[in-house]
Parts: structure tokens; C-alpha cells; sequence
């Protein structure tokens, strides 16, 4: 049986997520920025959070783990570096599997964002969640290598493009301006910026897209368009590692 999932909105601009198997029961929720956000999405679905998956370490991902594991009993699967901060049973790191329930899930490193950044990936549910390294029409800070967060997002938008992606933050209206301002001419990212301004204008959640329409109309996976290139400011013969930090640089101080 196909995975169903559960999507909400965390604090003001967090995305949270449970996925649920529905032949053995598990449920896991990915990051825990509230607690009492992640419980009651769980009740109102009639599930028992069974596992808690870490992305990365940072506060607002992993403040409310702790609480989950005591009041579930879930077992928490996360990078090392969240340890710190959060009661981490299981450790993993690249190329590490993990299951919930029935439903197999690989680990990605992705760093760039957070040192310890990883991306769950199960490829049978056509889904990937990617925390804080891509957004809808746009990607994390890099608070770590430049260089990584290049590779890191390269990587999210390598995966088949019917991949779902569940992203950290709702971040999409301020993406899809941002976009917009690097690449007018992109028909399909007009139409995407206009739905984000009804979605917005009428309070609703928007943290979920996928590869396919990533590729059409983010432009930290467009390095390639001339458009964009032409909008950093960047010579011809510009790498796409070089734009890509122009323009989140650019994105920055937007
Ligand atoms: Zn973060």
C-alpha cells in the first residue's frame, strides 16, 4: 500500500510532515519545530508517531524531538551532528537506509545549510524529504560552504523528476519574487508566482512541489538560462557553480 502523508504548517513558516504506512502503522514525522503542531496533525489522522526523522541540526528543526519521544515512545533517526540537541537513537549518514514501517528510505548527506544536513529519500513513494536545502523556487542559506550547498541542491534536483519534495519552510512567495526578478521570461514560473500570491492572499500553506516543475522554475536549478546568468551579471563563460553563488549572494539582499 502506497505511502499517505500528512502536511502542516509549524511556528510561522515551518513545514512539518508525517508519513504513514498504512500496512504496518508506522508513522514518522520529519523534524519537530513544535511538539504540539506534530502530535495533533497525528491525532487528527488517527496515527501514532512511531519514528522521528532529523534533517539537520538546527534549533527551529529540533526543538520539539525531545517531547515527541517522550510522549510517543518514537524512535529518532538523525545526522550526528544533531546529537547535541536532540535524543538521537539512530545515526546516519550518506548512503545509510532506513525504513519506516514497510516503507524504505535512503539517506543522502547534503550539506552546505547545516554541516550535518541529510535528505531522506524513499524512492518506491516517490518522495524526498529535503529540509532546509531546497525550497519551492528557491534554496537555503548557506550558512556552511558555498560549494556544498551547490552540490547539495544539484543533488535534490538529480533525483527523477515525479519526486515528491517536502521542504522545510513555506518560503514561496519571497522565492517566486526573487525568481521573477532573475528570470521574467520563464512562463512557467509566471504562472507559479501568481498562484503563490493567491495561495498567500488567502493564508494558505505552500512547502510541497516537486523535481519536474523545480527544474522548470527555480532558478538555483536553471543555472544554465541565459537569463539567469545574464542577471548575476556574470560573463558567458561563467561555471554554473559560479552562478549559483551570485545568486543566492543575490538573494541574500533581496
Ligand atoms: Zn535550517
Amino acid at each position: 500500500m502506497p505511502a499517505q502523508f500528512e502536511t502542516f504548517l509549524c511556528l510561522s513558516d515551518n513545514v512539518g510532515v508525517l508519513i504513514h504506512d498504512p500496512s504496518t502503522g508506522a508513522t514518522a514525522v520529519v523534524d519537530v519545530p513544535d511538539a504540539g503542531a506534530a502530535l495533533a496533525a497525528a491525532a487528527r489522522r488517527g496515527w501514532t508517531i512511531t519514528d522521528v526523522l532529523i534533517t539537520h541540526e538546527h534549533g527551529d528543526h529540533i526543538q520539539g524531538v525531545a517531547e515527541v519521544k517522550e510522549k510517543t515512545g518514537a524512535k529518532v533517526t538523525g545526522p550526528a551532528q544533531a546529537m547535541a540537541g536532540a535524543p538521537v537513537d539512530v545515526v546516519v549518514e550518506d548512503g545509510s537506509r532506513i525504513a519506516v514501517g514497510s516503507l524504505k528510505g535512503e539517506v543522502h548527506a547534503t550539506p552546505g545549510h547545516a554541516a550535518g544536513h541529510v535528505i531522506f529519500h524513499f524512492p518506491a513513494e516517490t518522495a524526498a524529504f529535503v529540509g532546509d536545502v531546497l525550497f519551492v523556487m528557491g534554496c537555503g542559506r548557506a550558512f556552511g560552504s558555498m560549494d556544498d550547498l551547490w552540490r547539495s541542491v544539484s543533488k535534490v534536483g538529480s533525483l527523477p523528476d515525479d519526486t515528491r519534495l517536502w521542504t522545510g519552510h513555506d518560503y514561496t512567495l519571497s522565492n517566486a519574487k526573487f525568481a521573477m526578478s532573475v528570470e521574467p521570461g520563464n512562463v512557467d514560473l509566471q504562472k507559479r508566482f501568481m498562484r503563490a500570491e493567491t495561495l498567500k492572499a488567502n493564508g494558505e500553506l505552500w512547502g510541497t512541489t516537486n523535481v519536474g516543475m523545480e527544474k522548470l522554475t527555480n532558478p538555483f536549478l536553471r543555472l544554465k538560462e541565459p537569463e539567469i546568468r545574464k542577471s548575476t551579471h556574470l560573463t558567458e563563460s561563467a561555471t554554473p557553480r559560479e552562478v549559483f553563488a551570485a545568486l543566492r549572494e543575490m538573494k541574500n539582499r533581496f
